[in-house]
Parts: C-alpha cells; structure tokens; sequence
C-alpha cells in the first residue's frame, strides 16, 4: 500500500475537504505508486487562507520586534531538515527523478538558503534620519514590515530548492506562506512543510495545498487574501498568473523560462569547460533546470575538437534509476517531458542536423517503464530549428561554431529569454565584453550554472521579472512604510 500524504492546513494533517485523492508515480517506473496525495480544491484553499488571516492578525509571528524568534524557528527547521535528509532525498528521486546525489544536493541548498536567512534574524530594519523644512525638525523613519498572506507556486523540476528560495525570505519576513506543488512532485514538500510546524511556526503560518492548478493555483491567485505571489514555472503561465494578479495589484515575482546559451571561446579550459556542461550544466536533472545549458556557441578555431570532446563525455553518461548509485542522469519528470524533448530532436533532424551523441528515448529493459531519454549532442542545427528559439526542457544540446564573440553575443541574445549565460574564456577584454553584452539576469564565467542564497537569482525579457535570493529576495518580502514625526522648532 502507497504511504498517504495529507495537505497542511491550520498546523495539522488535513484530507482534501471532498475526501479526493491522486497518485504520484516513479518516473523510473511508473508502476511505483511513490504516495497517494490529497486533492484539494478551491475550498480547501479557503480554509488555508482564512487559518493564514488568523495567524497574521493573532499569533507573536509577524510582529516586527519577532525576528530573533522568526529565525530560531528557521535555524531548528534547517537541523530537523539535515536529520531527516536521506529520507526526503530518497522521497525526492522517487517522486521527481533527479539522481539521489542531486536530491540530496537540493536539500543541502534548502539547508543552506534557511540558515542564511535565519542569519537576518534581528537585522531587519528600516533608517531612522533628522531633517529641517523651514523652522520645523522633522523624524523621517522607514519601518519594513511584512506583507501579510504571500503565495508560492512551485514547478516540478526543482521542488525542494525553490520551496526554499520563496518560504525562507517569507518567514523571516514575518509572512504567512501557502504553498502549491506541482501535481507530479507534491510528496516531499508535504513533508518540508510538516517539519516546519515541528520546528515551530504558529499553526497557520505555513500551509499546503495539493491539488489541480485549475482550481487550486487559480484560487490562490485571485482570492483578495493573498497579497504576494512567488511564481517559478513556464513563461506561458507566468502572463497568466500576472494577468489574474493585476486587479487585485498584488505583488507577483516571476521566475520563468530560460534558455541560457554558453559561450566558449580559444582560451577556454577545454576540459573543464567540457566536463562542467556536460555533468552539470546540460544534463543534471535530466535537462530540466531553468538555467541548464540549453545551447553551446564555440569559437570556429576549436569547434570540430571541442564538439568531439562534449559527445564523448555525454556519452558516457550512465542512464538509469536515479536510486543506483552509478546512475549520471535519470528519467524525465513525465511522459509530456518527453514528448517535447522528442519533438525538439525530430524538428532539427528534420532539417538535416546531425546527432553525434544520443538522440532517442530508452524503451528496452530496464528502461520499459520509465520517461527515459539519452542525453544528446546535435550539430548542424540550422537557424530556423526550434532548439534556438525555444525552451528545450530536457536532456539535449545544440552545438554551433561562431566566427568571434560579437557574433556570439548577437546568436546568444537572439532569443526572447534572457535569464542565465556562461562564458569559457581567460581572456579579460572577453569577459568583461561578455559580461556587458550579455541580455540575461544572471552570468557565470569558468563556473557551472550554480545557484547561491548570498546573490540574487532572477531573469530579463521573457523569463520574468522580480529576483529570489540575497538581500534582494528579502526586500520582496517586505513593505515598506515611510514615517514623518514633527519633534519641534529648530
Ligand atoms: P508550469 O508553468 O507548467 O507550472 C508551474 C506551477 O504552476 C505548477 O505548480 C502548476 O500546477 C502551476 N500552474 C499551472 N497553471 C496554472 C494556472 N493557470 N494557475 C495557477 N497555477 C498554475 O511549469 P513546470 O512545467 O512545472 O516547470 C517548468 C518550467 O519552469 C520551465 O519553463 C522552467 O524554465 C521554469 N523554471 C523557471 C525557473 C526560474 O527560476 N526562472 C526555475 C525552475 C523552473
């Protein structure tokens, strides 16, 4: 019998009002029922907000003078979390896919993002200054306060370290938070949320709903309750979600799709530049990272060297369960996944590119019930294929040689997402050009496409707008009021 997981609702363990269930299943094999989860609706997500409303107005929670006991909370959750890590790392690759060093990777992130914000504790504070209009002194004092009631909507490919990146900065704020999964990865932030309770936020403070984003995701966004809403998912439900947030003018962050291009220039560390795309940056999580490497651009002097080097590396990517340890990258998430990924393959095949690596599902054997895909190199992409154009979510990777960095620059911008870039050169004049030339929020140079709670995360164009992380992700959990005080005459 699947292990049943309950939403969170008020503090406690709640089934979905109608008593409906759904199955989450193993992307490795689909027939593992990995939990059978509650459905909620839009009731449920009612009775979420009117607990989160009366947490707000009643509990020591959102007090601003509360951030030393917001942050202890926060502290005895990233230790409950680090006790409890193998069992939710397991729960993540059953449920998600990722390989079990990646799961257990995801809640080292989670760990680590909670314990920076916690470190905010005590230090939330606004500017006190004295100032003269004519013969009057004036208090002028900035006071940050939390929000109030703030959403997060979560994609399915990194559920564990984006619940992180949007619940921590909330807490410490003093928000109440209400947390939606995707349908397909639900399991293992039901189990995120149950150690916060146990950690000792204030029943209310932080709730989940599991259910369709029909009703679910669509009550979330427009009851009048919710002041905030993180969204992280597709770039076409990111308008639908600032469309449905806009009468209400409710603060809204947008983390949407990406595809980051990399450059590679002569004077790049071929080895390191190869083995970093390739492990990392392509095809960790199955190619389903908003910031993966979905399109390789390399100086024409070294293309045809540096082409055979990344089809070698890819493969010799173990593909497998993401539980066996030997695995290098496991299934998609779900069958859609790759369908799409299918879809992308065909399209440039189609118009004559050549795959040096991979390049088809995985059906036979240990593969027959599983989203299986090889990890795939493809050259001689034409410009017209979608592999440029489009978000490839999933395990392939478009190669082209460029003449020089102005035309890289001029291909890698030539798309209407604009979240991360990577840049291999040792060459400063490249860099610093890359660096200013480069339409995206983010840029890596000679390092993996890493995320890191100290510095802020977010996109320009289509991938959104508003940043996670940093000091900047806490001041999107913040308001802040502006106070004048006459004192007297000068
Ligand atoms: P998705 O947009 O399909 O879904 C994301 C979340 O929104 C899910 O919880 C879903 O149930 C919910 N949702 C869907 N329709 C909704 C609606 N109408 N109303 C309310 N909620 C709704 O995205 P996905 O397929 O889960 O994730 C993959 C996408 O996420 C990719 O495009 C990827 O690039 C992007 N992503 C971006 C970042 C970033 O930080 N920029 C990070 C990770 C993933």
């Amino acid at each position: 019998m699947a292990e049943v997981f309950r939403m969170i609702i008020n503090g406690r363990s709640a089934d979905a009002r109608s008593g409906e269930t759904f199955e989450v299943r193993n992307p490795a094999n689909v027939d593992e029922v990995v939990g059978v989860v509650a459905k909620g609706d839009r009731d449920d997500v009612r009775d979420a907000l009117r607990a989160a409303t009366t947490a707000l107005e009643s509990s020591w929670w959102p007090r601003i003078y509360e951030s030393r006991r917001r942050g202890k909370v926060l502290q005895r959750y990233a230790a409950l979390v680090e006790e409890h890590k193998d069992r939710l790392a397991r729960l993540l690759t059953r449920e998600q896919g990722k390989i079990y060093r990646e799961s257990v990777g995801e809640l080292d992130s989670l760990v680590s993002t909670f314990d920076y914000y916690a470190g905010y504790a005590g230090k939330i504070a606004g500017e006190v200054k004295y100032v003269r209009d004519g013969d009057s002194v004036i208090k002028v004092e900035t006071r940050k306060q939390p929000i109030g009631l703030c959403a997060a909507i979560l994609p399915f490919n990194f559920p564990v370290s984006l619940y992180a990146w949007k619940v921590a900065p909330a807490l410490i704020a003093g928000n109440a938070v209400l947390i939606k999964p995707a349908s397909t990865t639900p399991l293992t932030d039901i189990m995120l949320t149950s150690l916060l309770q146990e950690a000792g936020a204030p029943p209310g403070i932080a709730s989940i709903v599991t259910g369709p984003a029909s009703t679910v995701g669509d009550e979330i966004l427009r009851h009048p309750a919710v002041k905030r809403i993180a969204f992280t998912g597709s770039t076409e439900v990111g308008r639908l979600v600032a469309q449905a947030a806009s009468p209400a003018l409710k603060h809204v962050t947008l983390e949407l799709g990406g595809s980051d291009p990399t450059v590679v220039a002569t004077d790049a560390d071929l080895e390191m530049a190869t083995d970093t795309i390739v492990r990392f940056g392509r095809f960790r999580n199955a190619g389903q990272s908003c910031t993966s490497v979905k399109r390789v651009y390399v100086f024409a002097s070294i293309y045809e060297r540096f082409v055979d080097m990344l089809a070698k590396t890819t493969a010799a990517l173990r593909v497998g369960d993401g539980l066996v340890p030997e695995t290098d990258m496991g299934p998609l998430n779900n069958e859609q996944q790759r369908l799409d990924v299918e879809r992308f393959v065909a399209d440039a095949v189609t118009r004559k590119a050549t795959v040096v690596a991979g390049g088809r599902r995985l059906e036979e054997g240990p593969y027959a019930k599983g989203f299986f895909f090889q990890p795939t190199v493809i050259v001689d992409v034409p410009d017209d294929a979608a592999l440029w154009r489009d978000e490839c979510f999933g395990p392939v990777l478009p190669v082209m040689p460029v003449r020089d960095l102005e035309e890289a620059l001029e291909r890698a911008n030539s798309t209407p997402f604009g979240l991360g870039a990577g840049l291999w050169s040792s060459s400063d004049h490249t860099i610093e050009r890359f660096i200013e030339g480069i339409e995206s929020g983010i840029v890596w140079i000679n390092y993996k496409p890493l995320s890191i709670p100290e510095t802020p995360f977010g996109g320009v164009k289509d991938s959104g707008h508003g940043r996670e992380l940093g000091a900047e992700g806490l001041a999107e959990y913040l308001e802040t009021k502006s106070i004048r005080k006459y004192i007297g005459k000068a």
